[in-house]
């Protein structure tokens, strides 16, 4: 393991596990925090030395759990680009669909793959809405693994053909994402399986991490009023502020941290309504639907991590209509050639819900994620 790495604490009761060993969730069953000697990192590394590497999110080394770089499994990882929109100068897109297999699961994915090689796990599965799935095959595919995905079968029909394609065996279950997930479970103890479901082992954290080292980088350590991000269980929102405190403590950015705006569909909102009511956890959403398949997850085993991070930010949580999704989609790719994909769409309108119901200033300098290629989904007409 990276040497600058510690040690491993609960992110619920801060309970503190030696680095070393393979991990899946705490024994108080939530996830667990890499955490790094900050002070040793500061004083020998320079933030803008990392920033000018080449290796995309593989060059953040210092901050990552892997102990050697030349062993990673490696698909053409890039910083991806910000794009100011023209319809809203004050709105940038960052557009994660230039990543290996078109979506921002390669950053989580492929840091997961990194540390199983490393732990010596050849077997890797996981509970997918498609572009989980799909990063997980084509990484241990390129590592020398096995990969298995039970996915829902209304999974777009492009993500499990792809997921497939790659290398891992596919299973189609006629539920939501956590059913696919307690029946992959009962199969993955039985044949030696190691699951890297979101959040249930600690490294796809570290990776969707890189999201918030490389806005940093690329707004010269001074970051966005508010970021926009589409919440289906959260890694990325919760790796983006672990990031964002890391960076703090080592003196890497300068001013104060964005709002965080968790964005879902109406359709399955369990963040928005335990926001709303103050909770700290959130309940199962039952009867999920929404067309933007990679928010659809009606239980998220980081709900109170996802409501802190909302709530520590001065962000909200906030559920966008079918509607509102459609005519984002349509909107940025007629007014400014910018083809996002429906959970991307989702955070536009978003934004603009929060400026019309004067949440947020529209002069404000915000970050909308489109988090994959609008290539990969049945397009609107
Ligand atoms: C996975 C996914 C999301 C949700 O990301 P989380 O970090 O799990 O909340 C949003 N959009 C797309 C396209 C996804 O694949």
């Amino acid at each position: 393991m990276n040497p600058f790495a510690t040690h491993l604490e609960c992110s619920l009761t801060g309970t503190s596990y030696p680095k070393g060993p393979a991990y899946r969730l705490s024994d108080a069953g939530r996830p667990l925090l890499l955490r790094y000697d900050l002070d040793r990192i500061a004083a020998s590394a320079d933030r803008d030395e990392i920033a000018a590497r080449d290796g995309g999110f593989y060059k953040w080394t210092e901050l990552l759990p892997f102990a050697n770089a030349d062993q990673v499994p490696r698909l053409g990882e890039t910083d991806t680009p910000l794009i100011r929109l023209g319809s809203a100068p004050s709105v940038v897109v960052k557009d994660e669909g230039r990543l290996p297999t078109g979506s921002f699961k390669a950053r989580g994915l492929a840091l997961a793959v990194s540390m199983a090689v490393e732990l010596g796990i050849d077997k890797l599965c996981m509970p997918s809405n498609g572009n989980a799935g799909a990063a997980l095959a084509a990484y241990a595919t390129r590592a020398g693994l096995k990969s298995l995905v039970y996915c829902p079968a209304d999974t777009p029909r492009m993500n499990i053909d792809e997921t497939r394609l790659c290398g891992a065996e596919v299973v189609e279950i006629d539920g939501y994402i956590d059913d696919c997930g307690k029946l992959l479970a009962a199969r993955a103890a039985e044949e030696g399986w190691f699951d890297v479901s979101t959040l249930k082992e600690p490294y796809r954290l570290e990776g969707k991490k890189t999201m918030g080292l490389e806005l940093a980088a690329q707004y010269h350590w001074s970051l966005p009023e508010a970021i926009f991000y589409p919440t289906g269980g959260g890694t990325g929102l919760i790796g983006m502020w672990k990031a964002f405190a890391e960076m703090k403590a080592m003196g890497w950015i300068d001013g104060s941290l964005p709002k965080m705006f968790a964005v879902q569909a109406d359709g399955c909102a369990p963040m928005v309504r335990a926001w709303e009511a103050g909770d700290e956890f959130a309940e199962r959403w039952e009867d999920a639907h929404t067309r933007a398949a990679g928010i659809r997850v009606p239980q998220a085993v980081g709900d109170f991590l996802i409501l802190r991070t909302v709530r520590e930010s001065g962000g909200r949580a906030v559920a966008v209509s079918e509607a509102e999704i459609e005519a984002s989609w349509r909107d940025l790719a007629r007014q400014d050639g910018v083809l996002m994909c429906p959970e991307g769409a989702a955070t536009h309108a978003a934004w603009l819900r929060m400026v019309r119901d004067g949440h947020l200033d529209r002069e404000a300098r915000v970050l909308l994620f489109n988090c994959a290629t609008g290539l990969k989904y049945a397009l609107p007409t």
